[in-house]
């Protein structure tokens, strides 16, 4: 938010991968937090609680306005019967089934983006590395054991973009991270390279191009090139 126009305009560009071509113009920002919040209770005395209201979802998957109208749907279903059973829409019992309709199916959805962002948040290059490897036909390459054996040379390269993380994580682990991880490796008795795994050199440059298209290569600390990517994999090989 505090970059200059131009520079907000290329980084807005490559966050979002130019999938829609050139951004011409940016207009004045504004930023708010995304909060997941859920009320404990939709109803209460003459009052019931639809859409944002009630729930607020992140919006990885464009749900938040669906789950609305689900309330919407169901609270308008709750009504209709009130009026043919002639209660009165401020029934404990007829909001206190809208409530009891809703929130299960809010609450699973909410718990459902909650887990799918905490698979996509971060995960860089060593998954932008692993996906593609673990697609090699004939492989079956096991998914945590290619990241196990990517992890210690990601680290280094990443090493001079997480600033303090790297101390913080060499006091943590009680060692320097790459070579720690790499001992661990060794220790319980994975595979150390990507050649012990069947992988051989002419598979690394599809590798490499196709880790550039990976949906967590934008997400790596640093940037990485096809030639970043080709490198890392001759020396995780
Ligand atoms: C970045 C982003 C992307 C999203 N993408 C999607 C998507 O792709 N698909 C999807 O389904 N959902 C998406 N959502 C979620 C969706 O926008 C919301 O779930 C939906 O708009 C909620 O509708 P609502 O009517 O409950 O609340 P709102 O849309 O928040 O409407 C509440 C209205 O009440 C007004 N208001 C507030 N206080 C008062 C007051 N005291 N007096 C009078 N009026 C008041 C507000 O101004 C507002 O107009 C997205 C949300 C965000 C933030």
């Amino acid at each position: 938010m505090a970059l200059e126009t131009e520079q907000f305009r290329l980084e807005l560009e490559r966050a979002i991968e130019q999938q829609l071509g050139v951004i011409e113009s940016v207009s004045r920002r504004f930023a708010f937090p995304l909060r997941q919040r859920h009320a404990k209770e939709y109803v209460a005395d003459g009052l019931a609680l639809v859409g944002d209201a009630a729930h607020t979802i992140h919006p990885l998957a464009g749900q938040g306005a669906n789950l609305g109208y689900g309330d919407v749907s169901a609270l308008m279903g709750e009504l209709g019967r009130a009026k043919e059973l002639a209660l009165s829409p401020a029934d404990q019992t007829v909001l206190a089934r809208y409530q009891r309709r809703r929130k299960g199916e809010n609450l699973a959805m909410m718990a459902a983006m909650e887990g799918a962002m905490a698979f996509q948040k971060g995960l860089g290059a060593v998954h932008a590395l692993s996906h593609p490897l673990g697609a090699l036909p004939g492989l079956s390459l096991h998914h945590g054991t290619l990241n196990a054996v990517l992890l210690p040379a990601v680290l280094r390269f990443n090493r001079a973009a997480i600033g303090g993380k790297w101390d913080h994580l060499a006091v943590l682990l009680g060692g320097a991270p790459d070579e720690t991880i790499d001992q661990l490796n060794r220790d319980i008795g994975l595979p150390v390279t990507l050649s012990a795994m069947g992988v051989n050199e002419a598979q690394l440059p599809g590798i490499a191009r196709a880790a550039l298209k990976d949906h967590c290569h934008a997400t790596n600390p640093r940037t990485a090139s096809e030639g970043d990517y080709l490198a890392l994999l001759r020396e995780a090989l």
